[in-house]
């Protein structure tokens, strides 16, 4: 049972999207709402950094930055937007002696 958003009337199926009986309003169906919720949500934090900027430091620019392990000097970095536009986007690190990966908020 799904009710209008915008006046609160019952809504029916039709096709692939739910329509108000009371003012014509229409919205995709609970399932597809749904699925597109559990995609979103389970991307978390840890997953961005350890799929996606694990692997692909090889290659890029290296900086001057020490690392908080062993104390060398320089590092690969790259910079991702992980949060909305609006926000300032994240830094992220690889030590190119011990691997060891950080983050950094500008
Ligand atoms: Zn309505
Ligand atoms: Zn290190």
């Amino acid at each position: 049972m799904q009710f209008c958003e915008a006046c609160g009337s019952m809504m029916h199926a039709d096709g692939e999207a739910m329509v108000c009986s009371g003012c014509g309003r229409r919205e995709p169906r609970d399932e597809e709402r749904a699925a597109a919720f559990v995609s979103t949500e389970a991307r978390t934090e840890g997953d961005v950094i350890e799929t996606e900027e694990g692997a692909a430091f090889e290659g890029k620019p290296t900086t001057e930055t020490t690392c908080e392990r062993c104390g060398h000097g320089r590092a690969w970095y790259t910079i991702k937007q992980t949060g909305a536009a609006d926000e300032p986007p994240t830094r992220f690190f690889k030590c190119r002696d011990c691997g060891h990966r950080w983050r950094e908020y500008s």
